[in-house]
């Protein structure tokens, strides 16, 4: 059984003392967290900070993005070597806002990708389609695409080793989430996808994550849906209460999956 993730996307918020009081916030709300991996993602800036307060917590750090060289003139890049100096275990990559404000192209996805296993660090690899794209009947051929050039060339172990995010454009900080329904059948579809491109032991293995205006009351249903292994959640991950709450609600297989609290 895929154990339940869920993934705190910061994004360009935290001063250091926000960082450090979120951080110490989730912490003391999340003692015990048993039966689901928690995982905190904020600014390069704030990454040392969070990762000493994170030290003999079972929670894990991760990053937002990184580049795919080791080092060299990439001016204001950060790499994936420089992540694992301090503590990254996870590493967020091809988020839309990356794709859309930066032109992040799927063939430097996939070199981060490879970047990111290549220095034992898990990818959360992101995809998802636009409105209009799902006007268009577009959504699955633009998941299949992305996933497809995500991890083109990898082999089936890493394919194993990688978190997939689906997170419609539309649903990313609007408000409007897409139903368990709406994001079920993505999952399946991606599921799909990971049997023809591995195996289906393989596929069976990757945690799918749901990412897209994800609250404390609608995680439960949504995570409750068989192939929704988590959440990967932004603005409601810059309360500390809001993503306690969060991390409460996520089910697996109608089990609560946190107990003790
Ligand atoms: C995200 O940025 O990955 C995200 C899912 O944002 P939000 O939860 O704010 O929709």
């Amino acid at each position: 059984m895929r154990t339940p993730l869920v993934v705190a996307n910061w994004k360009m918020n935290g001063t250091l003392a926000e960082a450090r009081a979120l951080t110490a916030g989730v912490r003391d709300g999340l003692k015990r967290p048993r039966g689901v991996d928690v995982v905190l993602c904020p600014p390069f800036t704030a990454l040392g900070v969070v990762a000493e307060l994170l030290a003999g917590s079972p929670m894990a750090l991760g990053a937002q993005n990184c580049h795919w060289e080791t080092a060299g003139a990439f001016t204001g890049e950060i790499s994936p070597a420089m992540l694992v100096e301090l503590g990254c275990t996870y590493v967020i990559v091809g988020h839309s806002e990356r794709r859309r404000d930066l032109g992040e192209t799927d063939e430097q996805i996939n070199r981060k990708v490879r970047a990111v296993l290549a220095l034992g660090m898990t990818p959360v690899l992101c995809v998802g389609e636009t409105a209009e794209e799902r006007r268009q009947g577009l959504t699955f051929t633009t998941v299949e695409g992305q996933l497809r050039a995500g991890l083109a060339g990898l082999d089936h172990r890493a394919i194993g080793s990688g978190v997939l995010a689906y997170e419609p454009v539309w649903a990313i900080g609007t408000g409007v989430n897409a139903t368990p329904a709406q994001a079920a059948e993505v999952h399946g579809y991606l599921r799909g996808l990971l049997t023809e491109l591995a195996t289906k032991e393989v596929a069976q293995r990757v945690r799918i994550l749901y990412g897209g205006s994800v609250k404390p009351d609608n995680a439960g249903a949504l995570t409750a849906e068989p192939d929704i292994d988590g959440a990967l959640v932004g603005g409601a991950s810059l309360s500390a209460q809001g993503f306690v709450a969060i991390v409460k609600k996520v089910t697996h297989k109608g089990v609560t999956v946190l107990k003790g609290e």
